[in-house]
């Protein structure tokens, strides 16, 4: 059984589709407050790891607990309460609300996918201490002067930021991110990854992080689980599993 100090424990999941097996009992302990990376090449199963994780993929084999209770075939709203949040690898975001209105959503544990055009409706009523909560959300993410925009109009890499800080506003104990530095610059990526690793420190939120960034992924992640054709290869301690001859040859080139 896995212990106290495991956010998540994904154990013996299988995942197949018609002949491809996506996830191939694979198990992973992600641990409270920091945070973990999941690499591997495209097609490896990182994406179908990560809808596992939050509910929104069934599977063949296996158990998913989340802070030790059991979440085997609950819906994906049912791991949204025991605040498990999560982006999508392009952001799901509304472009009929402002950067500000994201983030109330998230105040009121509202994710926006699917959402659309009502998603204005749901932020009515706004009391002074949830834009209280707002302000101070937007400015410590850099966001305050772009709050009045529609998120449509900004780079990519701040579209990424008022997702992550929609996360952040539900209050998430556990944080999945897939491929966030994608179409990002080097500096953008930087700054990203700072905002992640702080974020993780400063709120105790265990971080399941997908990337292909291995610059990134390897500066702020404590634990790497590496996917290969579905089959975990490699997991722990991120300077044990760099140390790995496997990993190395497919990863660092070393
Ligand atoms: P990654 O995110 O590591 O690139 P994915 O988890 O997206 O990999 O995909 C793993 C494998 O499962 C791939 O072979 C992919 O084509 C397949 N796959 C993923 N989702 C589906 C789906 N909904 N239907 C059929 N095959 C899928
Ligand atoms: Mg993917």
């Amino acid at each position: 059984e896995p212990g106290e100090d495991m956010a998540l424990s994904l154990r013996d999941i299988t995942v197949r589709f018609g002949g491809v097996c996506a996830l191939d009992h694979v198990s992973i302990d992600v641990p409270k407050g920091s945070v973990s990376g999941l690499i591997g090449p495209n097609g490896a199963g990182k994406s179908t790891l990560l809808a596992v994780a939050s509910g929104l993929q069934p599977v063949d084999t296996g158990r998913i607990l989340v802070d030790t209770e059991d979440l085997t075939g609950a819906r994906p709203q049912r791991f949204a309460r025991a605040r498990m949040s999560r982006t999508f690898q392009a952001p799901q975001l509304v472009p009929e609300i402002d950067v500000r209105q994201h983030i109330l959503l998230g105040l009121r544990s509202f994710r926006s996918q699917g959402w659309n055009a009502k998603a204005g409706a749901l932020v009515r009523g706004i009391t002074r201490s949830e834009l209280d909560r707002a302000e101070r959300l937007l400015a410590e993410l850099g966001l305050s002067e772009v709050a009045r925009r529609s998120p449509m109009e900004l780079p990519l890499g701040l579209r990424r930021l008022v997702e992550v800080a929609q996360c952040i506003a539900t209050d998430p104990r556990i944080l999945l991110l897939d491929e966030p530095s994608a179409g990002l610059n080097r500096v953008e990526t930087q700054a990203f990854a700072a905002i992640v690793s702080r974020l993780s420190a400063e709120r105790g939120i265990a971080v399941l992080l997908v990337e292909h960034d291995m610059d990134l992924v390897l500066e702020i992640s404590e634990q790497l689980f590496v996917l290969d054709f579905g089959e975990l290869i490699a997991s722990g301690a991120t300077e044990d599993v760099t140390k790995d001859q496997r990993v190395r040859d497919a990863y660092l080139g070393t």
